[in-house]
């Protein structure tokens, strides 16, 4: 299968690549719905202005706590495969649904549908900074957040102004950056091959994408350790993690 699926990748005209949270649990990410033991709430009630507002200590721990996760993670041998493929000129347009910045750090581009948490910008005056900027600078936060001895301080508001600072990603109830989706979209429909990496397709809009591109008479291939709705519609299924199966494909595509 992977001969196969590597031989249609090879030979397609327009084969777009679409990534999800599964592209980075082999990077150290944890898909953070499966941390969630650390808060009371769901992701979708604490990912939302309304959080931000209301319970800041929940709403700032959450993303200070990933972004700690994203800076000290790396781009795996899936990352690196992609991005050797799309230099060799075999991927058109790579989609992710992922705010960590690691297709960028292994050399690659993406659109990125959900934005980034690689950076944090001031809701009172725009200005923009390195999402490091909100990680508390005493160390012993964490154990303080666990221990009911947490509040966001400094690190949480702009050096510019004091306003609030918030992470560069989309939150639940907020619409897709309008450029990202337009593109994602647009790549989609143009596809003859796509891709599907590291995503149950779950969450909406972004799922579109691989619906877009059958509607187009795109061939799909799915690489995903669980189920996903397109599985029945896929040319190739690989119930796998994602980095093993990028680079047997990128060997067999490029060596
Ligand atoms: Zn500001």
């Amino acid at each position: 299968m992977l001969d196969d699926v590597a031989a249609a990748w090879r030979t397609a005209r327009h084969p777009v690549v679409f990534t999800g949270a599964g592209m980075s649990t082999e990077s150290g990410l944890p898909d953070f719905r499966s941390a969630q033991g650390l808060w009371k709430q769901r992701p979708e009630s604490l990912a939302t202005m309304a959080a931000l507002r209301r319970e800041p200590d929940e709403f700032y721990f959450f993303y200070q706590w990933r972004i700690a996760r994203l800076w000290e993670a790396a781009p795996n041998a899936g990352h690196a495969a992609l991005a050797a493929l799309a230099a060799a000129g075999f991927v058109k347009r790579l989609i992710t649904q992922n705010v960590d910045g690691l297709h960028q750090r292994a050399g690659g581009e993406a659109v990125e549908l959900h934005g980034t948490l690689r950076t944090v910008s001031c809701l009172r005056c725009g200005a923009g900074y390195d999402s490091r900027t909100l990680l508390p600078a005493e160390p012993g936060w964490e154990e303080a957040y666990r221990a009911g001895r947490y509040r966001p301080g400094r690190e949480c508001t702009c050096p510019h102004c004091g306003g609030g600072l918030r992470p560069d990603v989309v939150l639940f109830g907020e619409s897709l950056p309008g450029a990202a989706w337009e593109e994602a979209a647009r790549a989609s429909r143009a596809a003859d091959f796509f891709v599907v990496v590291g995503s149950s397709l779950a969450v909406g809009p972004a799922n579109l994408c691989p619906a877009f591109a059958l509607e187009s008479g795109a061939r799909l291939a799915v690489i995903n350790a669980e189920d996903t709705h397109l599985d029945g519609r896929a040319a190739w299924l690989f119930r796998d993690k994602a980095a093993g199966v990028l680079a047997a494909i990128r060997e067999r595509i490029i060596g």
